[in-house]
């Protein structure tokens, strides 16, 4: 069931990728495993997959300690700042910075361990109030005050388009994103790449990779409904 689901997944990526004269290299698929037991992870991992998305420190740490050491494991969700020591070492990207205390936080974090964390900024790109993430035009800003920052590495933006039926509504979005990581790039801000734009879950990826994602965030195409 898993195993077809996800080959459906990949079809599909590669049909969009071939559409939009992309490679299919150019594409991440995340599979978003939030609220999924660990034994549905491994078995998308004899699949191949190895990018996985949680939103939660906790259910990161758990199942980390249950799984292969090669998985890279996303923070995708809202990460609140006394919990970032706790994912400092296992976050192979953290998706969701969406203020300067959180990333002087990371930063912090970061230095004590040595290490350079790569992340991306959160844009509130329909600026919907129910969701978290800096404003589209002040985000150029954000960016050029968080490059003194220099345990963080800035590699993209990311973003959760509107929840809707029909993902034409949200390529308008997607074509934004596209544009703001292409203005932000042109700025060769020190410490800042826009290599990475994350974008597109399951009922709109094909439009987002259409639209120049370069990671998609699957969850319920792949696992199925979550409770
Ligand atoms: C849950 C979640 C997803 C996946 O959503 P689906 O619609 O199940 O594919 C993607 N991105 C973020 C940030 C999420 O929280």
């Amino acid at each position: 069931m898993l195993e077809e689901r996800y080959r459906q997944v990949e079809e599909r990526i590669a049909e969009a990728c071939a559409r939009a004269g992309r490679k299919r290299e150019e594409v991440t698929l995340i599979a978003v495993s939030k609220t999924k037991p660990a034994a549905m992870i491994s078995e998308l991992y004899a699949c191949g997959v190895r990018n996985f998305g949680e939103n939660k420190v906790q259910e990161i740490c758990e199942k980390k300690e249950q799984l292969p050491s090669d998985i890279q494991w996303h923070m995708i969700g809202h990460l609140q700042r006394n919990k970032v020591r706790h994912i400092i070492r296992d976050a192979a990207l953290i998706h969701s910075v969406d203020s300067y205390r959180l990333a002087e936080e990371i930063n912090i974090q970061a230095k004590k361990i040595r290490r350079i964390v790569p992340i991306l900024i959160e844009i509130n790109i329909a600026k919907e109030a129910s969701k978290f993430g800096i404003a589209p035009e002040d985000a150029k800003q954000f960016i050029e005050e968080m490059m003194h920052l220099d345990n963080l590495k800035i590699r993209g933006l990311m973003a959760i388009a509107p929840y809707t039926e029909d993902s034409e509504e949200n390529r308008p979005y997607f074509q934004k994103m596209k544009q703001l990581s292409v203005d932000i790039a042109r700025e060769n801000i020190d410490n800042v790449s826009m290599d990475i734009l994350s974008m597109g879950m399951t009922g709109d990826y094909i439009t987002a990779i259409e639209e120049g994602a370069t990671m998609v965030r699957v969850g319920t195409g792949l696992f199925g409904a979550r409770k």
